[in-house]
């Protein structure tokens, strides 16, 4: 394939003098809200971060970054830190669920293609190179802050927030940008209603495998010594691996119909019920499935558009990532998806002159302009793959398996 896209150049701090600079709180220490920090301190404005847990830690298992996203982290220096911690796959296998190849996707074709590479992380490398660029570019950050409420505070041509917290104390700013995740409270005041997310009918189990017993595997090496992503499809469910951390940890995700009690959003899985699941799958997935101890249980929820608009009429208010379009995981794009708009939202922040509520609604215009048709694709795009990969056997699935051998053949396999 021909190059269609070089690498990104690396962006510099822009300068902006004092009556220019906006101060923004952004709300949620999570991919988006540390991304969009980054962005908006590139821009040349001001950062304080307030984060509801107590402590800032390691949470989460893999993150697959496909090149639309180390497209953004490169943009933000931040290739050197994240290359140390990535695994780069070098293809994705489409399988049918007792194994049989359908077709696979060369990753280091596309890279040459895009420029950028397909890089597979464990959440928390990827949330503390973040961290430590917001910090390096300026952000300041609170925790034990939860965001209950934002009030507005007119003054002529100026509108300001306030994020009122828990307790009752308030930070002022320029601008609130909410990225406050799927259980989005922003969303909620956004709104003026209880907005709960969506139910999808799956949960999934995420697990993570020490790599040394895999290794003595004849049969379970290969998965380590290639780093490969591995995607099997079959009745209702669907299961993804990968490799991570340089081959030291093995991620698994299996997709299956959520039994989760009301209300519940993550809980201890029982180990037993998810083997029981996969016992006629692939006889690589019931090996790898003894391979673990524990592991939890994630219930599954989207958020279609939201509307009418991201942003409060203020001008003063807006909000990104999860909290604005989580989508299924099934196309691995939802942490992408919350890193673009921060770039995004960061270069209108760029454009802008003062700090007028003419020149924020410009800014959060054209930022929702940018981003609402893309995002709102890619949660409908999970819906469709949802059903994709979880197609009964039969007349559906021969059709299905024959898309993807085409797939494969239309890229030159
Ligand atoms: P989050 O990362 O959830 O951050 C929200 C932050 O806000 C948290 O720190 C939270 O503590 C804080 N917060 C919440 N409420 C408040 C409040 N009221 N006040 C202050 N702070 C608050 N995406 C990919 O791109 N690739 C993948 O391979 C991938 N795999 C996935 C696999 C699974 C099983 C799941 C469930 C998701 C996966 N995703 C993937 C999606 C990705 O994890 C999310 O889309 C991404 O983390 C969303 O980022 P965010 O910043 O919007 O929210």
């Amino acid at each position: 394939m021909a190059p269609r896209q070089s690498k990104p150049e690396v962006l510099k701090k822009q300068q902006r003098a004092p009556d220019d600079t906006l101060d923004v709180i952004i709300v949620g220490a999570g991919l988006g809200g540390l991304g969009a920090a980054i962005s908006t301190l590139l821009s040349g404005h001001k950062v304080h971060i307030l984060e509801a847990a107590s402590a800032i830690g390691e949470v989460g298992a893999g993150i697959q970054c496909l090149p639309n996203s180390s497209r953004v982290l490169i943009s933000w220096g931040l290739e050197s830190t994240l290359g140390n911690y990535a695994t780069t796959p070098k293809q994705c296998n489409m399988l049918g669920w007792k194994g049989e190849k359908l077709s696979h996707m060369d990753f280091h074709e596309y890279e040459e293609e895009l420029g950028t590479p397909f890089w597979d992380f464990h959440r928390a490398n990827l949330h503390m190179g973040l961290l430590e660029r917001a910090r390096e570019l300026g952000a300041t950050i609170e925790v034990n802050a939860r965001v209950a409420d934002v009030e507005y505070i007119e003054a002529g041509s100026v509108t300001r927030a306030a994020a009122v917290l828990q307790d009752g104390t308030k930070r002022t700013a320029d601008l609130i940008v909410g990225a406050d995740g799927i259980n989005s409270k922003c969303r909620e005041i956004l709104l003026g209603r209880e907005d709960p997310p969506i139910l999808t009918g799956d949960l999934a189990y995420r697990l993570l495998l020490n790599t040394e017993d895999m290794l003595k595997d004849e049969e379970l090496r290969g998965f380590v010594e290639d780093p490969q992503v591995n995607y099997w499809m079959g009745p209702d469910a669907h299961a993804v691996n990968y490799v991570l951390r340089g081959g030291k940890l093995f991620n698994m995700v299996l997709l299956v119909p959520d039994d989760m009690p009301e209300g519940a959003s993550t809980l201890a899985g029982n180990v037993t019920e998810m083997r029981e699941l996969y016992k006629d799958w692939d006889p690589r997935i019931p090996k790898l499935l003894n391979l673990c101890e524990s592991v939890y249980k994630w219930r599954l929820c989207i958020r279609p558009g939201l509307d009418p608009t991201w942003s409060h009429e203020s001008a003063a208010f807006t909000i990104l990532g999860d909290a604005a379009h989580a989508t299924l995981p099934y196309l691995a794009s939802g942490a992408g998806m919350s890193l673009e708009d921060g770039h995004v939202l960061g270069l209108c922040l760029g454009r802008i002159s003062g700090k007028s509520t003419i020149e924020k609604r410009k800014a959060l215009d054209v930022y929702e302009r940018c981003r609402r048709e893309r995002t709102e694709k890619v949660v409908q795009r999970g819906n469709l793959q949802q059903h994709l990969y979880h197609v009964h056997d039969g007349a559906e699935q021969e059709e299905r398996d024959k898309m993807f051998q085409e797939f494969g053949k239309f890229n030159g396999r």
